[in-house]
Formats: structure tokens, sequence, C-alpha cells
């Protein structure tokens, strides 16, 4: 039995977009102990290097902390919130859910979200978000303010001890955790490549870390780790992007192609490790991948996902034998990524 304890640390951290402070110490303080350099962009994201006197190509694993949440909005006269949302939350999924509030000065209160109207073409603007005041005043005694954010007050659990992991914001912070656990697990190795973990701000509002921190640092290559909704093989829905069926290799998304040569050796280290993964379409959306493959001349870029039951919901669920072939995966192909790979992946330079 693997101890998930990190991981539920980072699951229950309050860090929606624009508020990651919980998430970041928690990636700090975790690579104290193993990384070498631990730097910052402007708006906040970690670039953690493992080893200062590395060599070899600049690889990059990149996930990001922020989660979906709201900011609150508006103080009515009968003390009743309302929101502002950051990322893609369906109102009816956020409809009678229990939120957690924090305010600027870290104080933490329940928030009870509900609706007068009828489910059907609900917006965010019929959600109340009730916090028990009765008036502006007593909102304000509480300390709550307008711009104090929210998010879902779920708390990290294995469901019936399955192996299928349940949080809030599983999105990204099993992306966290890989990069966590890979820098941990290749501490003291002798490494072929310079290995960084980047871990970014505001990817739920525009993949916005994505594109700063990697302006930054600029390297060579960038593995991006995300989630994405599983489909069902009986839906006929396809067979791609199973849950429970292993990482999924992206080839293309909304913004992004993935970079060929990069797809194909990530897939041939899977095969010669029997390793499970799949190749994958993200049609609706995209990761940090997609502003990092365009930062500076381009970046050959791949992005990683696991797939996940309730995307963007209080549960969010994953398979701990996708995590784990994730986090197998990616610690075989960071041993290989040496100078004639990177010649492979640019073989026009
Ligand atoms: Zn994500």
């Amino acid at each position: 039995m693997k101890d998930f304890s990190l991981l539920a640390q980072l699951n229950d951290a309050h860090g929606p977009s624009g508020r990651e402070d919980e998430v970041r110490k928690i990636v700090c303080d975790t690579l104290s102990s193993v990384a070498d350099e631990i730097t910052f962009d402007g708006l906040g994201s970690v670039i953690a290097r493992l080893n200062r006197n590395a060599h070899g190509p600049k690889v990059a694993v990149v996930a990001h902390m922020d989660e979906v949440g709201f900011l609150i909005r508006e103080i009515r006269p009968d003390g009743l919130l309302k929101v502002f949302k950051l990322g893609g939350i369906d109102p009816v999924v956020a409809a009678n859910s229990e939120l957690e509030i924090k305010t600027r000065f870290g104080q933490k209160y329940t928030g009870l979200m509900w609706s007068n109207q009828p489910l059907s073409g609900l917006t965010i603007d019929d959600l109340w978000l009730d916090v028990g005041a009765n008036s502006q005043e007593e909102v304000a005694e509480m300390g709550i303010e307008i711009g104090d954010s929210a998010v879902f007050a779920t708390r990290h659990f294995d469901l019936n001890n399955s192996g299928n992991l349940v949080a809030k914001a599983m999105d990204d912070r099993i992306g966290c955790w890989l990069g966590l656990e890979l820098m941990k697990s290749m501490a003291g190795q002798p490494l072929p490549c310079d290995l960084y973990f980047v871990a970014t701000v505001q990817e739920e509002v525009g993949t916005k870390g994505g594109k700063t921190a990697i302006e930054q640092l600029r390297p060579d290559i960038v593995l991006v780790l995300d989630v994405a909704t599983a489909k069902h093989a009986t839906s006929g829905s396809g067979t791609q992007r199973l849950y429970g069926h292993g990482p999924c290799l992206v080839v293309a998304d909304k913004i992004a192609l993935g970079h060929y040569p990069l797809l194909n050796l990530v897939s041939d280290v899977a095969k010669e490790h029997g390793i499970q993964v799949q190749r994958d379409f993200l049609a609706g959306g995209g990761t940090d991948n997609g502003p990092a493959t365009l930062v500076g001349g381009g970046i050959a870029g791949l992005a990683i996902i696991l797939p996940v039951r309730n995307c963007h919901s209080p549960y969010t669920q994953v398979n701990q034998n996708d995590a784990f072939g994730c986090l197998t995966l990616l610690q075989q192909v960071v041993t290989q990524l040496d100078e004639m790979q990177k010649a492979h992946l640019y073989p026009y330079y």
C-alpha cells in the first residue's frame, strides 16, 4: 500500500487560481531537502532544479497548482454572497455543494451554495453562497470581503479502499504529486539531463503560468502532467482515455500538437518497460503544453494526461494504478533524455 499522505495534503490545500499560496508552500517544503535551487516566476509558479551541477538537455516536468473555485463577487444586503467562477465549473455541479471560504487573513468558513431556480439552464448568477449571515454587517464582522476565495470543501479519501482516490483538487494536484515524487526518487541519481519540476499557477483561467514559467526557464523539453475526463468503453464515445487503462499521451488538443518525435520517444519507453499507455486527443480544451510549446522559438512538448471521473467537481477521482504507471513512465523517460535524444527530437538543427 502506497503512502498518499502527501497527495492528501496537496488535495486538501486551498488553492484556486491566483491563490495558490498553500499549495506552493507544500511544494516548496517538500522540495527543500530534494531540489538544489528553487526560483519563482513573477506570477508565483515554482521552478525547482534537481541538481545545479547537472549537464544535458533541460527537461521541465510541469503541473499546475491551482484548482477550480470561486471569488466572492458581491455581498448582498441580506448577507448572501454572489460569486465569480475560476475555471470551468458547471453551475449544476456547484449547486448544493459545501464550500470552504478563505479570507485575506487566513480565516476559513463554511459556505453553502444553493439556488431557488430549476437546475436546467442554471447559470452562475442563479447561485447564492450562504455563510449564515443575515446582513452585510454580519459578513463584514466575519472578515469576509469581496475578492476572497472559495473552493469545494471535500477532503481527500480513498473510495472504499479501492485505490480510487477522490478529492476536490485532483486536477491537478495529482500532477503536482507526480512531479514531487519524481524529484524525490531522482535525487542523488546520476541523470543524463538537467531536471526541473515546474509547478504553475493560473492554469484554470487560461494556462498563464505555463507561459510565464516556461518563458523564464527556457527548457529544451517539456512534459506537462494533467488530467481529463475519462470515457467509458461501453458509452460509444470511443476507446481512448479509459479510466484505469494507464496514462494518456496527448497527440493533439485544442491549442497544441504533441511534439511528434517526443510522443514517439515516450511511447517507445513505455513499451520497453511494459507500461500501459493510451494515445489521446483533447477535443474540448488544452493544457499548459499549449503556451509552453510556443515559448521562444518553440519547445518540444508533450502532455501526459491521467483519466479521471467527475472532473471539476467536489469529487474528482483518479485510479492509483494510472498514477503509479505515470510515475514509472516519467522515471524511465528522464533517465533516457540525453544530448543524443535531444538531437533526435530536433533533427532539423
Ligand atoms: Zn488541469
